[in-house]
């Protein structure tokens, strides 16, 4: 049994490897896990019978014969990503390697008697409709709030009227699948390691901004999540005591002055464009009141990231989130009053902003069972073992 559980962790070992730094021969494997070639040539040999490897083209290499390839067959499974917000869901049926095979938008009222058995409908109704090949490894969940533990589930999230909800529990006693549960920053974050800038650095912060504004800390590759899961509400910084009044019942917190209602509120005063969509159109069109209301949003969130970058240290940051469409706006106000703000040695650090659309949130929920085969610390629990459990038993 131990030997069994050895050959499985190393199997997850080469998995994690080659899903976090893409293909590699076996003997770069083998220099990289500290494995002997045999051992490396024979589970290579399993995974491949399992149709979750494959070989690849043949890398040159100086002197010796060319080097044959391995990486991950893509087709080898998918997860649904589900997003939950205020009034409506984003399904996405993804593959291993991130292609997007399907997505779905489906009305939703968390706040209404029944929520999560309306949730639990809808994600069935899905599941049922993409059964087949390649293999549903599970489904992940992101929630604008906070997660107890990714694999027990229970949420807490004030914008959806949501206490002590036991979403993972009732939706893997429903679907007979292994649910993966996360705040949907951190699940970005889950999917920036997986398939962005992440694969390949340690330390980084991913910074949300739209509806709601929030932050994703990776310290030494994995998401801080704190001692309740709560960690990275970036939103409740304190800005200003005497600001608006915030959705978490505070003054002044950072969201109630850059999240939509803030940037709005801001508007009223200083354009005479109504709805978000009209003010970054008038701002882009030349209007200098639209321009002041993201200039100064981009200022306040300037500030606020270089106190969290002085605070964690990251590599870079990545900047996600519907609000990111109107970035060149917030750019004009965020680069000054950011760099202004840096502790010196950090001022040059990169800020990036990535591409953005609808299911994209769902993306990042479909990345947390998606990630689990490559979760060689186990993080991701009991359920992460179903999901690679149905990864190599559902292989034909
Ligand atoms: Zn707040």
């Amino acid at each position: 049994m131990a030997g069994t559980d050895r050959g499985d962790l190393t199997r997850t070992a080469i998995l994690a490897l080659l899903g976090t730094v893409g293909p590699l021969s076996r003997s770069e494997m083998a220099r990289e896990l500290d494995l002997s070639p045999a051992t490396v040539t024979q589970l290579t040999k399993e995974l491949i019978g399992h149709g979750m490897l494959e070989e690849l083209d043949l890398k040159p290499s100086r002197g010796g014969r060319p080097a044959q390839r391995l990486g991950l067959v893509g087709s080898a499974g998918r997860a649904l990503g589900v997003k939950v917000t205020a009034d409506h869901l984003v399904l996405v049926d993804v593959r291993l390697d991130g292609e997007v095979l399907g997505s779905w938008e489906l009305p939703h009222d968390p706040a209404a008697p029944g929520a999560l058995d309306h949730l639990a409908d809808a994600v069935e109704s899905v599941v049922q409709e993409i059964s087949g090949v390649p293999p549903l490894l599970g489904v992940g969940v992101g929630v604008p709030g906070s997660v107890d533990d990714q694999a027990v589930g229970t949420v807490n999230a004030p914008t959806l009227g949501w206490q002590a909800m036991p979403v993972g529990e009732r939706l893997r006693r429903r679907l007979n699948l292994p649910v993966l549960v996360e705040n949907d920053v951190n699940a970005l974050a889950a999917a920036e390691r997986l398939y962005g800038r992440g694969r390949t650095h340690r330390d980084f912060l991913v910074v949300t901004i739209g509806r709601g504004v929030g932050a994703a800390i990776v310290a030494d590759g994995r998401v801080y999540r704190g001692a309740r899961g709560g960690a990275g509400e970036f939103g409740h910084l304190p800005v200003d005591p005497e600001g608006p009044p915030c959705g978490c019942g505070a003054r002044g917190c950072l969201e109630a002055f850059v999240g939509s209602a803030g940037l709005l509120a801001a508007a009223r005063t200083k354009t005479t464009a109504e709805g978000l969509a009209a003010l970054g159109r008038a701002a882009a069109g030349g209007d200098g009141g639209a321009r002041e209301v993201f200039a100064e949003a981009g200022a306040i969130l300037g500030r606020a990231t270089a106190g969290l970058i002085n605070v964690v240290d990251p590599e870079f940051v990545v900047v996600l989130g519907e609000g990111t469409a109107d970035w060149p706006l917030w750019r004009i106000g965020f680069e000054p009053a950011l760099r202004a703000q840096l502790y010196p040695g950090r001022r040059d650090i990169s800020v990036e902003v990535e591409s953005w659309d609808d299911t994209s949130w769902a993306q990042g929920a479909a990345a947390l069972v998606l990630a689990t085969p490559f979760d060689a610390a186990g993080a991701a629990g009991e359920q992460g073992r179903l999901v690679r459990a149905r990864l190599i038993g559902a292989a034909p």
